[in-house]
Formats: C-alpha cells, structure tokens, sequence
C-alpha cells in the first residue's frame, strides 16, 4: 500500500514533497519507465537536469503513468555552460520542451561555478522566469553561504532551497544551520552516498534491529533531520523500498549513532568552492 509522503513549507508559500526520485545516470531509454514506477509507488517528486539528458523520459514517464501533472512536483536543472542571462532563458526553454511541460515546479541553478562569475546573472533570469509565471519555485544547488548571500544582496530574492552533497558520511551541519537561519529548505543529493553506505556496519546493525533494510535507514535518518531526499534507482523494487520508510521511527541511539558517521573529509563529489566545468 502507498502511503502520501509529508511535504516540506517553502518560504515562497509553496511546499515539496519530502522525499523524491533523483534520475542522475538513468539512462534515456530507461528513465520513463523509472519515473513510471516512481509514481506508481506513490512518490510525487521527480529530480531531474539538462544535463543527465534525460529530460523526455522524465516527461513521458510522467504522461504515461495516469497521474495528473499538478499532482508531481517536477525540478530540473539549469547547466554550467548555459549560465548568463540570455543563455538562461534560452536553456530554460529548451528544458521545458524536452520535459513537455508548461510551468515547472523548481528550477535550480547546478553549480555556482563561481571562477565564471555569471550566477548572479544567472539568478536574474531565473527571477524574471518566475515573475512570467513558467517556474513556481526557484533555487540553487552546490552553493555556499558566501554564494547565497550575494545573490541576495545584489537582487533582493533568496533561494527557496539549495541542493547539496549530504550524506550520513558527509552531514554538511555548517550549511544546515545557515539555511535554518534563514529559511532554505536543505536537499541532499547522493542521500545513500551513492550506495556506499549500505555496507556501513553500524547502519546495517540499526537496520536489523528495526526490520528494515540499510538504505531505509539512510533514508529515514534525511527525514528526520528535516532534508529533502532524491534516491536515485531504476530498480522497481529497489524505488518502492525507498519509500517504505514512512512506519518506524529512529531512537536517540540511532540518531547518536549515525551522527558518528560524519567526516571532514567525507565527500564523494566536488567541491563547489573550486569545481570549474
Ligand atoms: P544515491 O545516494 O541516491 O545512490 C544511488 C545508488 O545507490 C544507485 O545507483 C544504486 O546503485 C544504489 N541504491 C539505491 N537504492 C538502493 C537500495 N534500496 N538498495 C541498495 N542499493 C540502492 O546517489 P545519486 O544518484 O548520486 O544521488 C541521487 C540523486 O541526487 C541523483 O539521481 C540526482 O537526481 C541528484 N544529484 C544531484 C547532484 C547535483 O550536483 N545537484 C549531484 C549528484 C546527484
């Protein structure tokens, strides 16, 4: 039985559902199909991006699955070579044509690529894309605090959320606090560490104690934290696993216990102070 996953206020009045499908390295062929299950598990998420190229089946899954379009809540992703102000609302365009859709629920800038120097340009766009009402919703993702700030200050609008590399092994509590203070909601990408953490003995003795799997343990640990969270699969059952995690709780211990977990050094990804591609 699906269960309605709980949403998460937006500090633009509108608000995301907790948890979602993320489609990174889904393949074209393969993503309706995912998106497809995703739906029929009772997610009502999708996390996609110009560039994983696979914009169409994330549309055509979403046709395809009988589930009325206002229901699913839609992001993609704007990419690092398309940053600027007129290459924006070009690549926003493009985007929306391949994902069929009309307006889209968050659009998100991907990286700050700040050696470019071209995010706050690209912020306007993304200001006036929502003004033309064509995206409800509009955020970033991999940026810093210093990044946010500037954007706030030079136009007066405030990410409704940054997307970022947040993982039991990689907690991100400096970047937790600042978005709390000033009312980003937080989204992990690579919730399960891209699968690493699965064979974590402590996260696997948490899971047998709960009769639950470690990917569900991972799972519910971002809920209670207050994340938003895209595990990604194309595995029908490995995507409806990853919802099931709405019906058992973690205890101080576990929560003592994953807290444990956090290295300084603990990132897969890049570092988006320095990333430049
Ligand atoms: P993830 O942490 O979601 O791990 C995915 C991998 O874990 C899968 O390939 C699969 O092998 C394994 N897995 C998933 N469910 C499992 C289960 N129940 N049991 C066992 N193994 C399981 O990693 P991800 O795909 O890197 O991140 C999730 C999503 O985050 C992406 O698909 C994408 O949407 C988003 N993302 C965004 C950025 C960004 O820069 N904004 C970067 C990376 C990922």
């Amino acid at each position: 039985m699906t269960q309605q996953h709980p949403s998460l206020a937006l500090h633009d009045g509108r608000s995301i559902p907790q948890l979602g499908l993320g489609v990174w390295r889904t393949p074209a062929d393969a993503t309706a199909q995912a998106v497809k299950a995703a739906l029929a598990a009772g997610y009502r998420h999708i996390d996609t991006a110009a560039i994983y190229g696979n914009e169409a089946g994330v549309g055509e899954g979403l046709r395809a699955s009988g589930v009325a379009r206002e229901e699913v809540f839609i992001t993609t992703k704007l990419w690092n070579a398309e940053q600027g102000l007129d290459s924006t609302l070009r690549a926003f365009d493009a985007s929306m044509q391949l994902l069929g859709l009309d307006v889209l629920d968050l659009y998100l800038i991907h990286w700050p690529n700040p050696s470019r120097d071209l995010y706050v340009d690209t912020w306007r766009a993304f200001v006036r894309l929502q003004s033309e009402g064509r995206v409800r919703s509009i955020g970033v993702s991999n940026f810093e605090p210093e990044h946010i700030d500037r954007l706030v200050q030079e136009t007066g609008a405030k990410p409704v959320l940054n997307q970022i590399e947040l993982h039991p092994r990689f907690q991100q509590r400096r970047l937790r606090e600042y978005h709390a203070a000033n009312g980003i909601a937080t989204q992990a990408w690579s919730p399960l560490g891209q699968g690493q953490l699965l064979e974590d003995a402590g996260i696997k003795a948490i899971a047998a104690r709960h009769g639950k799997t470690p990917a569900q343990v991972v799972l519910r640990w971002h809920i209670e934290v207050g994340n938003v969270v895209i595990p990604k699969s194309v595995n029908p059952g490995r995507i409806a696993e990853n919802a099931d995690v709405f019906d058992f709780a973690l205890d101080a211990q576990d929560m003592a216990a994953i807290a444990q977990l956090d290295q300084a050094e603990g990132r897969i990804g890049p570092n988006p102070l320095t990333a430049a591609f």
